[in-house]
This record gives C-alpha cells, sequence and structure tokens, in this order.
C-alpha cells in the first residue's frame, strides 16, 4: 500500500472573500413604466445609468414607457408577413442543412471510424 496522496487536500479554507460586497452603496433609481395594458413596472436603475427609453413589461411583454398617458403602441401582428418571412427562414435552413450535410459528408469520408 502506497500513500503518494499526501499532497492533495493540503489546500483548506477560502481564499479572501468579500471584494465583491462592496459597492452595495450606489445608488438607485426606480422609475415607472406603463405598457399599453396599464401594467406599471418599476425597475430600478443605477443612478449614474442612463434610463432606456423603453421597457419590457414583464407580464404581457409589450413595451412600456415612462408617460403613463401615452404608452407605447403594441407591436401589430401581421400574418401574411410572418408567414412570408417564415417561408424565407425555411428556405435558408434548408440551404444551411444542405450545406451542413455535406460538410458532414466531407468529414466523414476523409477520417473513417475505426472499429
Ligand atoms: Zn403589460
Amino acid at each position: 500500500m502506497g500513500s503518494g496522496n499526501a499532497i492533495r487536500g493540503s489546500r483548506v479554507g477560502a481564499g479572501p472573500m468579500g471584494e465583491a460586497e462592496r459597492g452595495e452603496a450606489a445608488p438607485r433609481v426606480r422609475v415607472s413604466f406603463w405598457c399599453a395594458n396599464m401594467h406599471e413596472t418599476r425597475p430600478s436603475f443605477a443612478s449614474d445609468a442612463p434610463v432606456p427609453e423603453f421597457w419590457d413589461c414583464p407580464r404581457c411583454g409589450l413595451p412600456a414607457g415612462q408617460d403613463q398617458s401615452s404608452p407605447p403602441a403594441p407591436p401589430r401582428n401581421e400574418p401574411y408577413k410572418t408567414h412570408l418571412a417564415y417561408v424565407k427562414e425555411r428556405r435558408s435552413d434548408k440551404d444551411g442543412a444542405q450545406i451542413l450535410a455535406e460538410a458532414l459528408e466531407r468529414l466523414r469520408s476523409s477520417s473513417r471510424p475505426i472499429y
């Protein structure tokens, strides 16, 4: 029976912690956003960070703005356009699949697995 494991486990104890805990005192501001469904969201931002003009409503996903009286309009659904985009996507997907298949074929013929 040998005992060559003496070195293992010699590093006991964690390194110095707390470096990340600092900087907690950065001031934050809360900004209210309203979506078209009148959901109010109040995310907080670091006071020195720019506040975005729009915010995604976490409840319905619509864009929310800071002006309660005129929230941003929900994005319109255009089925025809979406369908066209879908077809286009499919086509390029097919091309991509073909390229991938060819690449795989080349790979397979150049480096055959050994059984
Ligand atoms: Zn909403």
